[in-house]
């Protein structure tokens, strides 16, 4: 069962954070955020041929110009995936993975949004390039099994208040077609513990906390602790945040929220242009994110 999670190949992961990392700067008023995009619809379209389906949608904020870009896959009837195989009629259901890829420095005293760099290797690059593995993994093992459609979405304007994310679901209409969102955000620094904070919002979401909490245990992935914690006051500043509040079973999966103590030291290089791929320095943690965040999302598709 899931042996999808071993397809999860930390070096194409690391590929692609360097790529990203390499545009410079991923903020929305900077030339590198148009060289991020393409690469998402490129990496994305090379695998259109399993069934994706990839879509954009763009949005302003203080007319600054975002852009969501969404992969999604039906199940499919055949055994086998990679081949002209019977749909299954599209999906009422589904499941929404996401992660932002647009990053910010101003942490950085003068830092100039248009000019000056903003890596975001841990926030977000390291959420950003597992999303683009899951949808390799998924194109090459699983489709076969999955009952609910499967989204990938890669949100814009995280930094700019979440207003990629919450454009979208602005959009959304009920009854909801999402059965669960999931998001990852900042999950490869960590350099003293294997430990990962769990989001979730409002109690419609506690189901989907304790899916994620069992699939740490089911499939021996490791995470240590796991902290499951309820987002009251800061509920507003991830992406998982416009889903859970819109009453969507909603989780965030990150490595820390909050306060630094004894199994985190804090990222400090977050939001300054030292976010560079060198402050990824718990690889191990970011796979295990990894293989969490895809063991739940895949249980979830596959379910009734
Ligand atoms: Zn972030």
């Amino acid at each position: 069962m899931l042996s999808a999670l071993t397809f999860i190949d930390p070096n194409r992961m690391n590929d692609h954070l360097n790529v990203l990392t390499g545009f410079v700067s991923r903020d929305p008023r900077h030339p590198g955020h148009a060289k991020a995009v393409a690469y998402i619809k490129e990496q994305l379209g090379a695998l259109a041929y399993y069934g994706w389906n990839i879509e954009s949608q763009k949005t302003s904020y203080q007319g600054i110009p975002l852009e969501n870009v969404f992969a999604s896959i039906e199940g499919s009837t055949a055994a086998s995936s990679g081949s002209a195989t019977p749909r299954l009629p599209p999906s009422t259901t589904s499941v929404i993975v996401s992660a932002h890829y647009d990053s910010v420095a101003n942490r950085t005293p003068g830092w100039r949004p248009a000019l000056d760099p903003a890596p975001g290797a841990d926030d977000n690059g390291t959420g950003t390039a597992a999303l683009l593995e899951f949808a390799r993994v998924i194109s090459i093992t699983t489709r076969e099994q999955l009952r609910s459609r499967i989204v990938l979405a890669f949100f814009d304007g995280e930094e700019l208040f979440f207003k990629g994310s919450g454009a979208y679901v602005a959009t959304l209409t009920k009854p909801y077609r999402y059965k669960a969102a999931l998001n990852l955000d900042m999950v490869g620094f960590n350099p003293i513990a294997d430990r990962l904070d769990l989001l979730w919002y409002t109690n419609t979401s506690a189901g989907l906390r304790d899916r994620v909490l069992a699939a740490n245990d089911r499939y021996g992935i490791g995470v240590a602790p796991l902290n499951a914690q309820f987002a009251a006051d800061g509920n507003t500043i991830m992406d998982a945040a416009p889903f859970g509040l819109a009453g969507i079973p909603s989780i965030a999966i990150c490595q820390r929220y909050g306060e630094n103590d004894a199994t985190f030291p804090g990222n400090y290089t977050f939001h300054t242009v030292g976010d560079t791929p060198d402050k990824i320095t718990n690889k191990r943690l970011w796979l295990k994110a990894a293989k969490l965040t895809l063991a739940t999302a895949l249980e979830l598709a596959r379910a009734n």
